[in-house]
């Protein structure tokens, strides 16, 4: 077998003993879900840990065209991060025998779902129509096709391309371009496509018969931006060939948003050998990926465990291709040119920040430096860090939570990106009301105030400003420039400007500093983004000790965060807030958490809040349920909307016992471990075993735990420890170990660590 060099330097280090861990991942994991009720809203995905393209399965149209029902009419190169967002650049193939039929719903065919074989690295699926096996394999930038025509001499490959699409086919090649996207991207955006076949095409057609003119490709002058062409159109073909049942025809796909020069370039550094070569360097690549963690655990554990770590894995995109010395080059969809350097997409921040990013950072740092590269590249041609790119800026969301994906890989020892340059374009748009206006709307009034005034999303936005102020600060701080930290850490308190005692929430107020009437505890929307007072009021993630006085000391607290968890779980909406249920609303009843909307992420920090205001045992409990009872293995197993990797990396640290409750801060709330044993593999050939005596399902309280023998007393561990290995062992019991914890023990506050 041909020497593989994996692009990442994180995921060179498979051994034998992470053999057989694909087996475990569900492809199908969180992808029974649709537009009114979210199981994950996620797609079969076959592709690379953070690849450029994936491949799905379609039975269906627009953002849910996949649903787990044994039939496809199709498969799709794919970017779609989230079906809310949309998809860019795809295309579809799909393999027929016997009559002609292009119309995807008429073509759809069932396929065995007994032998169907859906893995991350590998696919493999018997049509029922037509008698066809469809094998698949990917690569980072393209996908190698195995289709066995087991009826008839002729096999046929249909092609979809769209918006403007252009396909033409010379010799046993066909070429396309797919200009179809969600916004995003400058005119001249287009995925270009190459289809190899290994065998002459003998008859062919194209739907409508479209001439292919000499349009231009991006070019490195950042000048051929040019215009949507107006009434987009679809292009379709189809190609024959002879075939034999005892014969594959293997169809190699090369991908490129540079040219299609390019795309053949990637295909020719991909795709060398057989398909079982690149088979094995797609297992390769994700028995390296999933073998950093190991488990001890049920085959259904096991199962839930390593499909979230595979979801963990896949966003943010790589963006950018190697020519042909093997220079990283890209297409901007910033500004539409062609740059050298890496660049990544695909990643909805104001999600990934909590979760994903702290675990990409703790066990693959060399890829986080990279991903990070790729963000400053991209706010060198955007103009800003992004927040939503998909492939280029789509907004949409809150904050400028960059902020904490930046703090948390410095504090965390992060390197291979330019922090200086990340530091400027975080603080420009953090201060400059100009420059940040995209970046953080409304933060002329924001800066004014200390607050942003009565209005939509006031109220969230004002405590994740106030939070990204404070990720900025501790950047500024290692960077050394004390002013700048000085000014965001007095910004960091903002959140105390809409705190209202007399409710005992945040909330919105006018400019001139009243409180806007009327107020309605359990509206979703309007001030608040994706819930209501209930879920968003706790999001000082910074300064817990600060919010703990605002609610007049622990004790109160405590008993707020029991009301919110037992009492039902109303939402109200209209005047004022969402016009409608939202699916956030709807899967919060079912999760029996009360107010804690698991489903979504503002709530994702809740349950850990009683461990930083020292009661820890019912943080326990709470994470050893809700990773039993709201997460599984099947394609209805997220509480909602699984978010680039956010909601897959929430169910991997809670079940490993370890949480970033505060990214930016260099340290993990601890809580119950879910498993006997878990060996983490991190860099340096360092290993953490995170080990439990007597850990049953009923055994769920922490009596206590030893970090190398060493009793712990904190309710945090910190970043430093476990990064440098070592054994984790909590003695775990039935009841809870309940004590006073001095505030000294408590996760990192702004408050009472000036
Ligand atoms: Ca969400």
């Amino acid at each position: 077998m041909a020497t593989v060099v994996f692009q990442s330097r994180d995921l060179t280090a498979a051994s034998s003993n992470q053999e057989g861990l694909l087996d475990y991942v569900n492809l199908l994991h969180g992808t029974d879900s649709g537009y009114y009720f979210s199981n994950g809203n996620t797609l079969p995905l076959v592709g690379m840990p953070w690849g450029m393209v994936d491949w799905s399965l379609q039975n269906g149209t627009g953002g849910w065209f996949f649903s787990p029902k044994g039939t496809v009419n199709g498969f799709r190169a794919t970017h779609q991060p989230s079906p809310w967002m949309g998809d860019y650049g795809q295309f579809v193939l799909m393999p027929q025998s016997g009559d002609l039929v292009m119309e995807p719903k008429a073509r759809l065919s069932e396929y065995d779902t007994k032998t169907a074989v859906l893995r991350p690295d590998y696919e493999k699926i018997d049509l029922k129509k037509g008698g066809i096996t469809v094998e698949l394999t990917p690569t980072e930038r393209c996908g190698v096709f195995a289709f066995t025509y087991n009826q008839g001499d002729v096999g046929r490959l249909i092609l979809n391309a769209y918006r403007n699409a252009e396909i033409k086919i010379e010799g046993r090649t066909i070429y396309g371009i797919s200009r179809a996207n969600s916004g995003g991207v400058p005119g001249n955006f287009g995925s270009y496509f190459v289809v190899q076949l290994d065998r002459d095409i003998t008859k062919s057609q194209l739907f409508p018969p479209v001439e292919i003119t000499n349009r231009p490709a991006a070019t490195n002058q950042g000048t051929a931006v040019n215009k949507p062409a107006p009434n987009p159109k679809d292009f379709n073909a189809y190609v024959e060939f002879k075939t034999s049942p005892a014969s594959q025809v293997i169809v190699k796909v090369g991908t490129s948003f540079i040219s299609w020069e390019q795309a053949e370039q990637n295909l020719r550094a991909e795709t060398g050998g057989t398909f079982q070569d690149v088979r094995e360097r797609a297992a390769a690549a994700w028995n390296a990926g999933l073998g950093k963690i190991e488990i001890e655990a049920t085959a259904e554990q096991k199962k839930t465990f390593y499909s979230c770590l595979y979801r963990a894995l896949l966003f943010p995109h790589r963006l950018h291709e190697l020519d042909a010395k093997g220079k990283p080059v890209h297409y901007s969809p910033y500004d539409g040119a062609i740059h050298d350097g890496v660049l990544y997409g695909d990643t909805g921040v104001w999600d990934a920040f909590r979760t994903t990013f702290p675990l990409t950072a703790l066990l693959f740092p060399s890829q986080t430096g990279e991903i990070l590269q790729g963000f400053v590249n991209a706010s060198n041609e955007g103009g800003m860090l992004p927040e939503w790119p998909s492939p280029g800026e789509r907004g949409g969301m809150l904050g400028q939570h960059c902020s904490a994906i930046f703090a948390d890989a410095v504090v965390k020892g992060v390197t291979g990106f330019d922090v200086e340059a990340a530091y400027e374009s975080l603080k420009k748009t953090a201060t400059d009301p100009k420059a940040g206006s995209k970046a953080r709307n409304g933060l002329a009034g924001y800066l004014k105030l200390g607050y942003l005034p009565a209005g939509r999303d006031c109220v969230s936005a004002t405590l994740d400003y106030a939070y990204d102020d404070w990720c900025i600060a501790q950047i500024a701080k290692r960077l050394n420039h004390p002013d700048v930290e000085k000014e965001l850490m007095a910004r960091a308190q903002n959140y105390r400007n809409i705190w209202d005692s007399a409710t005992g929430f945040m909330r919105a107020k006018t400019a001139d500093g009243h409180w806007s009437e009327p107020f309605d505890e359990f509206l979703w929307g309007g001030s608040y983004r994706e819930a209501g007072a209930w879920q968003s009021s706790w999001f000082v993630p910074h300064d817990p000790a600060g919010l703990t006085a605002l609610l007049g000391g622990r004790d109160p607290f405590a008993t707020k965060l029991d009301q919110l968890f037992s009492m039902p779980p109303t939402y109200h909406f209209g005047p004022g807030g969402y016009g409608g249920v939202i699916h956030e609303m709807k899967e919060m009843p079912p999760l029996k958490l009360g107010q804690c909307a698991m489903g979504n992420q503002p709530s994702f920090g809740i349950p850990y809040l009683y461990a930083a205001i020292g009661q820890p045992w019912k943080t326990e409990a709470l994470t050893r349920q809700i990773c039993a009872d709201i997460f599984n293995s099947s394609p209805k197993g997220f509480p909602g909307d699984e978010d680039t990797g956010s909601m897959a990396s929430w169910y991997l640290f809670s079940s490993i016992g370890l949480y970033p409750f505060c990214p930016g801060t260099p340290e993990y709330v601890v809580t119950s471990p879910v498993f006997a044993k878990v060996t983490i593999h991190l860099p340096g050939d360092k290993t953490l075993v995170v080990s439990t005596s007597d850990n049953r399902p009923e055994n769920v309280y922490i009596q206590k735990y030893l970090f190398n023998g060493r009793e712990q007393s904190k309710v945090t561990i910190s970043h430093q420890k476990i990064s440098e290995g070592g054994e984790l062992h909590f003695d775990m019991g039935p009841q809870p170990k309940i004590g006073k914890i001095p505030d000294q023990d408590l996760p990192y506050s702004v408050s009472t660590k000036k």
